[in-house]
């Protein structure tokens, strides 16, 4: 999984702790891997500046090229009709369930939080939803399923959280291991760590 950060050359977070300790294999080995020779500086074309930037965001949203490309796609059918379609973008993938899962700080990573969904931990509005791609909209309460809360995958988290700082679209309770999605994602807040613009280009072609 580290490849994938140090192929892209930034931190994409795939790793949950491990990406804020000095273990983390961007900090140890801040170069492409493979052999040496491979690792001198090309010129990129532009094609393949844009598919980099591309595979960032869809790494970094832990996203199947299917998936991710549905998305993109999605927000380049509405140019013209959304004010800010890079912002629009982001939006829609930080509305994903296993990403709120993850900004709530319920898990170390989006990898993690799909399985957490998955295994039927997390309730929204009451009801039991296992699809990682659920979109959350505002209004929306978002709880660990209290039956969960004493299983060995949470069996830290009361303690971890304590520090943890949600983004200001969502609103944390720490007691209670419950958020509320009070407004939608911004683009800074999210700071993605690609350029949207050519992830536009790449798929316009
Ligand atoms: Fe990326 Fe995390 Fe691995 Fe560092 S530890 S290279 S941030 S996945």
């Amino acid at each position: 999984v580290c490849k994938v950060c140090r192929r892209a050359g930034t931190k994409l977070f795939l790793k949950g702790d491990k990406c804020f300790s000095q273990k983390c294999a961007l900090v140890r080995k801040p170069y492409v891997p493979g052999p040496k020779a491979k690792r001198r500086t090309k010129n990129f074309s532009e094609y393949a500046k844009e598919l980099k930037e591309k595979q960032k965001l869809r790494n970094w949203y832990n996203l199947e090229e299917k998936q991710f490309s549905n998305y993109v796609k999605k927000v380049l059918g509405a140019r013209g009709k959304v004010a800010d379609a890079a912002a629009f973008l982001i939006e829609i993938l930080e509305s994903r369930l296993d990403n709120v899962i993850f900004r709530l700080g319920f898990a170390p990573s989006r990898a993690a939080a799909r399985q957490i969904i998955s295994h039927r931990h997390i309730l929204v509005n009451d009801k039991h939803v296992n699809i990682s791609s659920y979109l959350v909209k505002k209004g929306d309460q978002i709880k660990i399923r209290p039956a969960s809360v004493s299983k060995t995958i949470f069996k830290n988290l009361s303690q971890t959280i304590k520090n943890y700082k949600a983004p200001m679209w969502l609103e944390l309770d720490k007691e209670k291991l419950e958020g509320k999605i009070v407004s939608v994602a911004t683009m800074v807040e999210a700071a993605p760590p690609a350029e949207i613009s050519s992830i536009f280009e790449f798929y316009s072609k």
